[in-house]
C-alpha cells in the first residue's frame, strides 16, 4: 500500500493565504487588521522561540501583533492587571499567555482571566464548555483544531470510522476527541491506565498519537490503510521524532503526518484562525 504523508507544511500555507485574503478585504473595507497579543512572562528559551513565531505568523497574514515581555518576577496581580487591560481594550482581539508560566504564578488563575472571547488558544472553560455542547462560536484549542483541518483538506472522513486518541490532556486529547466525535467519529480515547491497548488501536481507522512518548506506537500495531496522526514532538540526539516510529508504518497505513512538518505547523495557522474568529464575533463581521 502507498502510505502517503500528509503536508502539514503546504496546508498551514493555504490556510495562511486564505485568511490573509480575510483581512485584506476587511481592511480594504475601511476596518482595523486583527490583532494578537501574548504575554511572556520569564525567560524559558523555547517560550521565547514560540513566542517569536507566533509575531512572525501574524505578520505573514497582516495581523497586527504584540508580545508584552514580563519579568520572571511579576506578581500575579500584576499580570491579572494587564489582563483586565487587555480585555478592556476594543483594539485587542486576542489574548495569549504563554505557558509554562514561571512558578509562584497561578496558571489556571491567569488562564481563567482572560476574557473567553478573547481566549485564542481556547483553554477557558467557557470556550471548552461551549465547544462540548457544540456551540459553533467556541474558540477551540489550537493543536486539535488542525488536526481537523488536516483531516478535512486531504480528503478524510471522520462519519463513522471509529478514531482512538491515545492522550487525554486539555490541551490535545480531550479536545481531539470531542472534535472527532462532533464530526461523527466513533472515538475511543486512551491513557496511562489503559488496558489492552493493542486491541483497540487495531480497530482505529483514525489514530491521533499524543502521548509525549517519542515512537512509542509502531506500524504492526495499527490496522491496515489507518490514517496516523503524530502530534509528538521529540528532540533527541539523533533528530526531531514523534510519537509514532514513522518508517514502520510505511506501505501499512494510508496517511501520515511526518514529524517534522505534520500537524506542528498547523498549530501556529489555527491561532491565527483564532484570532480572525474572535475579531470577526468581536465585530459583528462575516467574512464571505
Ligand atoms: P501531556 O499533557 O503530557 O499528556 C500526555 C497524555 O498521554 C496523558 O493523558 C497520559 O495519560 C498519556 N500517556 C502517557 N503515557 C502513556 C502510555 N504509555 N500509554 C497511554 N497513554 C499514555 O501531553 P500533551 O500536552 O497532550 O502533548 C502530547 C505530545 O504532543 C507531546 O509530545 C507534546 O510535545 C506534543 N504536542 C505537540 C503540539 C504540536 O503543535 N505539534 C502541540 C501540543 C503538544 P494520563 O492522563 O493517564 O497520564
Amino acid at each position: 500500500m502507498e502510505t502517503k504523508l500528509i503536508d502539514g507544511k503546504q496546508i498551514a500555507r493555504d490556510v495562511r493565504a486564505e485568511l490573509k485574503e480575510k483581512v485584506k478585504k476587511a481592511v480594504s473595507a475601511g476596518m482595523k487588521a486583527p490583532k494578537l497579543v501574548v504575554i511572556l512572562v520569564g525567560e524559558d528559551p523555547a517560550s521565547k522561540i514560540y513566542v517569536n513565531n507566533k509575531e512572525k505568523a501574524c505578520g505573514w497574514v497582516s495581523m497586527k501583533s504584540e508580545t508584552l515581555r514580563m519579568p520572571a518576577e511579576t506578581s500575579e496581580e500584576e499580570v491579572l492587571a494587564k489582563i483586565s487591560e487587555l480585555n478592556a481594550d476594543p483594539e485587542v482581539n486576542g489574548i495569549l499567555v504563554q505557558l509554562p508560566l514561571p512558578k509562584g504564578l497561578d496558571e489556571q488563575k491567569i488562564l481563567l482571566a482572560i476574557d473567553p472571547a478573547k481566549d485564542v488558544d481556547g483553554f477557558h472553560p467557557m470556550n471548552v464548555g461551549k465547544s462540548a455542547v457544540g456551540d459553533a462560536s467556541a474558540l477551540v484549542s489550537c493543536t486539535p483544531l488542525g488536526i481537523m483541518e488536516l483531516l478535512h483538506r486531504s480528503g478524510i472522513q471522520v462519519s463513522g470510522k471509529r478514531c482512538v486518541v491515545a492522550g487525554r490532556s486539555n490541551i490535545v486529547g480531550k479536545p481531539m476527541a470531542r472534535l472527532l466525535l462532533a464530526d461523527n467519529g466513533t472515538v475511543t480515547v486512551c491513557h496511562s491506565r489503559t488496558q489492552d491497548m493493542d486491541q483497540i488501536l487495531k480497530e482505529a481507522d483514525i489514530f491521533v498519537a499524543a502521548v509525549g512518548k517519542p515512537k512509542m506506537f509502531r506500524g504492526e500495531q495499527l490496522k491496515d490503510g489507518a490514517v496516523v496522526i503524530d502530534v509528538g514532538i521529540h528532540h533527541l540526539d539523533d533528530g526531531i521524532c514523534g510519537d509514532v516510529d514513522t518508517e514502520s508504518c510505511m506501505g501499512k497505513v494510508s496517511y501520515i503526518t511526518p514529524v517534522p512538518g505534520g500537524v506542528g505547523p498547523m498549530t501556529i495557522a489555527m491561532l491565527l484562525s483564532n484570532t480572525w474568529q474572535a475579531y470577526c464575533t468581536q465585530n459583528n463581521y462575516k467574512a464571505d
